[in-house]
């Protein structure tokens, strides 16, 4: 991609590694940490929390890497943060300058697009630390915290998005991040509040199926933002391959693929985020038509 360094007035912080008490008896094993997370994931129906949840499945189900959950246990919101190593300079790593610029670029993009844009915050952190909606942890994979109205991410991520999940490329990393920003858009425009009204009368089923309308509507404005963004030459930020790279990261992301890859057979019910098809689907609208209007997922056939 072809992006402007990133602007430094923007609120970007790294929280590094949260005090989260390592060293207990981990006697619950990281079943007990999954099952733990996902009510409290599910009951806070926050923007991206779960946007790997069932990668969480799937990273408990194949074992590897999960080492660096030994030994911690604690997903309590209120946990001290004492421990958090205090303001580490933030986009400082390729990865994390990689994120930075591409924020900056998607805060200039719907700072021209919407009248009275707020930017969001960026934050960084490493393996767990707390947000504005509970305990933030590397496995739930990047969130949007509304509450808060800050981006939560683990730049290990793009790692994984590269050698777990065979979405590599920076094109790839964009999209997860124009998508946690265009959470920050349902926010600003009340979608996300019209949405979280609606889930607290609908069934489980019904408030998962509203979730995925509003997920794949993120993946809609993130293909939006690639498709209109400019850097200050005047390029589009858009490099040939880079459609390819973003597209196969929707893919590879997609609730059916990830309880697949998890050896399990997909449930449509319990899906939040949609088919691979479905992300691939909006992701590819809005990045043909740049058309925010064009992302309307809640009043088409998915
Ligand atoms: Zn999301």
């Amino acid at each position: 991609m072809r992006l402007d360094d990133y602007d430094p007035g923007d609120d970007i912080q790294d929280l590094g590694r949260g005090g989260g008490g390592f060293g207990g008896g981990g006697g619950g094993g990281m079943g007990g940490l999954l099952f733990g997370l996902l009510p409290m994931l599910l009951g806070r129906r926050m923007g991206c929390g779960t946007i790997l949840l069932l990668g969480v499945v799937a990273f408990f189900l194949l074992g590897p890497g999960l080492s660096m959950f030994s030994g911690s246990s604690t997903s309590d919101p209120a946990v001290d943060s004492s421990g958090a190593q205090a303001g580490a300079a933030a986009c400082d790593t390729q990865s994390e300058r990689f994120a930075c610029q591409v924020f900056s670029s998607t805060n200039r993009f719907w700072a021209s697009e919407i009248n009275g844009y707020r930017e969001p915050g960026l934050r960084f952190f490493t393996k767990e630390n707390t947000s504005g909606c509970g305990a933030a942890q590397s496995a739930m994979g990047p969130f949007y915290c509304p509450a808060d109205q800050r981006i939560y991410l683990d730049t290990e991520f793009f790692s994984e998005l590269a050698n777990r999940f065979g979405a590599a490329g920076d094109a790839a990393q964009a999209y997860v991040v124009a998508h946690e920003v265009g959470h920050h858009i349902q926010t600003i425009t009340g979608i996300s509040d019209q949405v979280r009204r609606a889930q607290q009368r609908a069934s489980q089923a019904e408030g998962n199926a509203l979730q995925v309308r509003m997920e794949l509507q993120a993946d809609c404005y993130a293909g939006v933002w690639a498709n209109r963004a400019r850097n200050k030459d005047g390029q589009t930020v858009m490099e040939p391959g880079d459609m390819e790279e973003a597209m196969r990261a929707a893919n590879a992301i997609g609730d059916d693929t990830l309880m697949r890859s998890a050896g399990q057979r997909p449930v449509p019910e319990s899906f939040t985020h949609g088919t691979s098809e479905q992300r691939m689907t909006w992701l590819r609208r809005g990045l043909q038509t740049g058309d925010p209007r064009q992302c309307d997922t809640f009043n088409a056939s998915l």
